[in-house]
């Protein structure tokens, strides 16, 4: 035997009822989104590296040292998406969609980041993203925050925490750096390496620092949220404001900056403290400023992103997933004539009872073995096909769950039959 070949580390193979829970999770946003009037686009998953290093910013971790950039045949720089926000942007002002119109978008796939791979953070994972252009009032702000809170209820996911902030204005959050720099500057030799690189190139990204070392420092340092312009400041109350009218609870996060560069007034995060370090399951804000940044004409914008495995690790721990597709019905069929009456008595119950799982055993064996599947199969009840029942015309109806007599019934009857079953 050849030697294996495994996959590359941070990168998951993923099946099973994680399998499932993903698909549950995607086709729940996706549902959700739909209802309030949101439309699909599909991306490429590699672009110039150039829209990730200007839209991103160059002095942030994704840009410095995650992305997977690599030169094509043609030598040129491209990159693996490390999020989906760059590309959407590039999409909709190269395909003319935001002139003079609103967009309202989402978008699901995999994403990639040279992360150091544990639990909740990988190098291929996957998000769900949403989008909304042209429009710059804060209700759409809240809209995005209240249609994440119908999701997580439609999910059955309580528990999940609502931190908020605002950025205010390009100007004043320069104005505001000015006030940081001279304050994070008196403790210089206590900040970390990248805190250090970061003072005079990115000094907000400080504030955002994982390191526990790094963490008395950040806390007492002045607040953007106590420097927001006039404007700013109505629209975070009118965020907050629509939130309350629906009640869903907030807690302002004055140090929620956000890892990437391009946001402006709303941000917000929505944070489990049951996954341990990497809680936060969802999050995004605005960014007025990024659609003219690559070169469109000014359009203000709002977005989040969900990390689907984060997600799905949640509803899993919380069983809010059902196990593997079960069965409701298995079609057993032995002897030399039954398999192909039996593929045809399969499709006419899929299409006459469309709700129903219905499995046929393919691949043969004995009665034993066919029924050992089906009991495994989760059916509730088997359609037993032999040479007998065929040249009757006929089928064997057998209980696998309830204690009830096997049942012969005319292939004539039989969707009526099972109709009747599946109805009580
Ligand atoms: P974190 O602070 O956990 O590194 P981030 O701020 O880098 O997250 P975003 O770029 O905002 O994350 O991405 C949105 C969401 O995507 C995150 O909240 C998280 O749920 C998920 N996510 C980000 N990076 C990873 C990763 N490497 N593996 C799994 N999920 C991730
Ligand atoms: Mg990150």
């Amino acid at each position: 035997m050849a030697n294996q070949i495994s996959a590359i580390r941070g990168m998951n193979d993923i099946y099973g009822d994680q399998a499932n829970a993903f698909d549950y999770l995607i086709n729940s946003a996706e549902r959700v989104l739909q209802q309030y009037g949101y439309n699909s686009i599909r991306l490429p998953i590699v672009e110039k590296t150039e829209l990730f290093a200007r839209s991103i910013g160059e002095v942030t971790d994704i840009v410095e040292k995650e992305m997977y950039t690599f030169a094509d045949r043609n030598d040129d720089s491209l990159t693996l998406r490390p999020e989906g926000t760059a590309g959407c942007v590039r999409a909709v002002v190269q395909n003319g969609l935001v002139h003079n119109q609103v967009q309202k978008l989402y978008y699901t796939g995999p994403m990639f980041r040279y992360e150091r791979p544990q639990k909740g953070r990988y190098r291929q994972f996957h998000q769900f993203g949403v989008e909304v252009f042209g429009l710059a009032s804060a209700d759409i702000d809240a809209e995005l925050i209240i249609l994440t809170a119908r999701l997580w209820e439609q999910l059955g996911l309580d528990g999940l925490e609502l931190q908020i902030n605002s950025l205010g204005s390009q100007q004043a959050r320069a104005e505001y750096r000015d006030i940081l720099v001279a304050y994070l500057a008196q403790f210089e030799d206590q900040l970390d390496e990248d805190s250090k690189r970061r003072l005079h190139s990115n000094p907000l990204r400080i504030l955002d620092s994982k390191n526990p070392e790094m963490k008395t420092i950040v806390e007492q340092a002045p607040k953007l949220i106590d420097h927001l312009d006039e404007e700013s400041k109505q629209h975070f109350e009118q965020v907050k404001a629509y939130l309350q009218d629906i009640g869903i609870d907030y807690v302002v996060n004055p140090n929620l900056v956000r890892g990437l560069d391009y946001y402006n007034r709303t941000v917000f995060e929505w944070v489990t403290t049951e996954l341990g370090a990497q809680g936060t399951v969802c999050a995004g804000g605005r960014y007025d400023g990024l659609v003219e940044q690559i070169g469109g004409k000014s359009t203000p914008a709002v977005g989040f992103a969900m990390g689907i495995e984060r997600l799905v690790a949640l509803l899993m721990d919380k069983q809010l997933v059902g196990a593997q597709q079960q069965a409701d019905l298995y079609i057993v069929t032995v002897g030399e004539t039954t398999s192909r009456p039996g593929m045809v008595i399969g499709e006419m119950l899929r299409d006459a009872l469309p709700e129903l799982n219905v499995q046929m055993n393919c691949g043969g064996g004995s009665f034993k073995s066919q029924f050992k599947k089906a009991d495994k199969s989760g059916a509730r009840f088997a359609i037993v096909l032999g040479e007998e029942e065929v040249n009757q015309q006929q089928a064997q109806v057998k209980p696998l769950r309830e204690d009830a007599e096997q049942e012969t019934i005319a292939w004539s009857d039989l969707t009526a039959f099972l109709t009747g079953k599946f109805a009580s």
